[in-house]
């Protein structure tokens, strides 16, 4: 049984999802204005590895992601650019699919974008004024946030604190709400801003209501897990439960999942503070492979410092996996008996421990620590009881039970194919060759093939100097 901590019940508790076999989850996905930093990286990779275990036990996930596509934020770049808001969502989240590729993260079942929902969106504002549990002042609709009895329920927040807190917003110009708790739906146009036309005038969404529209869209009124960064807990996912159970009278999503920081010499990374790491950054020094690594090798409830040295660390961790799996390869194809023999056989059984294991952590809300433990125990046995007398199946065995499990975890067991010195230099003069017979072709063609493999060549008067990537 899979037992996840709920944010709502700050208690693990069994999970049970709605329609048996079935998963329904939605995580609230990044705002598209820059590449994403390796904080935006950490519930990506985490939600992802959650999606992977649950596909793994049998269920069938539909696992939705938005992109946050309008926002000031947006804006802001496209005005400095003197571009369109979209050139701007569309261009980052391009780079954001080629980031999440380059770390395993699987494509979602749906990707929605907030600016293609805005009819959507009308509709549950306009259903929410209808109750009355929203009003439109001069162009912009706020939420009644009292009118929602269980406001505060997942943040554990009392409104008469939270009013308190927001006394002085009240003498910032919004004095217009009818309690300064309120939050908005829908606000007008500004000049230079991308709008659209609702019955309240031309104008644009808050960033709550998306979320709402699009988890009901794709996935319907209840949903089983709901994930995110813990900031997002207040007040975005708190108004999201406003506005999607004032709407339907039932509970919105069951587990309510959320990942702790990023942090940088214990300070939360973020790009208001100017103190991350872009992945792509990263990528120039590492293999995804390892920043993924990086992060699963913590609770995804513990807050994570990043360091070179955990990096590099973690290298190192998963080379040992992926020299593990090479050896067993080798070991495999160079056997000189096919079957396994009784003593193999029984040891394959005992290996079977370690998959236990692993599956024992991940059910106990997803301790992806405690898992991959689990994979370096079995890689400790590989090694210990596979050798070159080790029957093709025996070999064969542990190699695919190192693999299914990093496989779960959407860890690559195979080591990049880097290119030796000696190739590089061997296909230069091979191109320089061809140059010389003005084959550009085939000179084209093998530049083409090292930039592939990170290599890139730059012809100097001195001769073609090249380096890695
Ligand atoms: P944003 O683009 O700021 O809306 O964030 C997208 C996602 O990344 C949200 O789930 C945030 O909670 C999450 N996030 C942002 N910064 C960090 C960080 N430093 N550590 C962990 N998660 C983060
Ligand atoms: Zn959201």
């Amino acid at each position: 049984m899979i037992r996840i901590y709920n944010t709502l019940s700050k208690k693990k508790e069994d999970f049970i999802p709605l329609e048996e076999g079935k998963v329904r989850m939605y995580v609230c996905g990044p705002t598209v204005y820059n590449f994403i930093h390796i904080g935006n990286a950490r519930p990506m990779i985490v939600f992802d590895t959650v999606r992977r275990y649950l596909e793994h036990k049998g269920y069938e996930v539909n696992f939705v992601s938005n992109f946050t596509d309008v926002d000031d934020k947006i804006i802001k770049k496209a005005n400095e650019e003197g571009v369109s808001a979209e050139e701007i969502s569309q261009r980052y989240i391009a780079e954001c699919k080629k980031d999440m590729e380059g770390m395993n993260i699987m494509p979602a079942t749906t990707h929605p974008l907030a600016t293609q929902e805005i009819d959507g969106m009308i509709d549950m504002i306009s259903e929410l004024i209808d109750k009355g549990d929203a009003y439109a002042v001069n162009g912009t609709v706020y939420f009644r946030t009292r009118q929602f009895k269980d406001y505060g329920k997942l943040s554990h927040k009392n409104l008469d604190d939270l009013q308190a807190g927001n006394r002085s917003l009240l003498v910032s110009g919004e004095d217009e709400k009818e309690d300064p708790l309120d939050f908005v739906l829908w606000k007008p146009k500004k000049e230079g801003e991308p709008y659209w036309k609702s019955p309240w005038g031309d104008g644009r969404p808050g960033w709550h209501i998306e979320c709402s529209v699009m988890s009901k869209k794709y996935l319907g009124e209840q949903i089983d897990i709901h994930g995110g960064g813990e900031d997002l807990i207040f007040p975005h996912h708190e108004n999201e439960i406003a506005q999607s159970e004032s709407c339907s009278g039932k509970e919105f999503a069951r587990y309510w999942m959320h990942n702790a920081f990023l942090n940088i010499d214990n300070r939360k990374m973020s790009k208001s503070l100017g103190n991350f790491f872009t992945v792509r950054e990263i990528s120039e020094k590492y293999d995804l492979q390892v920043l993924r690594f990086f992060m699963l090798n913590a609770h995804y409830r513990s807050p994570l410092n990043f360091s070179a040295e955990l990096m590099e660390s973690s290298k190192n961790a998963l080379e040992r996996i992926q020299t593990a799996v090479d050896n067993l390869k080798f070991l495999a194809e160079h056997a000189s008996t096919q079957e396994m023999t009784p003593e193999e056989a029984a040891k394959a059984e005992e290996a079977v421990k370690y998959e236990k294991a692993f599956d024992d952590s991940m059910d106990d809300d997803f301790n992806t620590a405690d898992a991959i433990a689990a994979i370096f125990d079995l890689v400790k046995f590989a090694n210990t009881t596979a050798d070159e007398k080790s029957s093709k199946a025996y070999a064969e065995t542990l190699c695919e039970k190192i693999q299914g499990l990093c496989d779960i975890m959407g860890l690559i067991t195979e080591k990049k194919e880097e290119l030796l010195d000696e190739d590089i230099e061997k296909l230069i003069e091979e191109r320089q060759a061809a140059r010389k017979a003005k084959n550009f072709a085939r000179a084209d063609e093998i530049r083409a093939e090292l930039l592939e493999k990170g290599i890139v060549l730059e012809d100097t008067r001195e001769g073609v100097k090249w380096k890695r990537a």
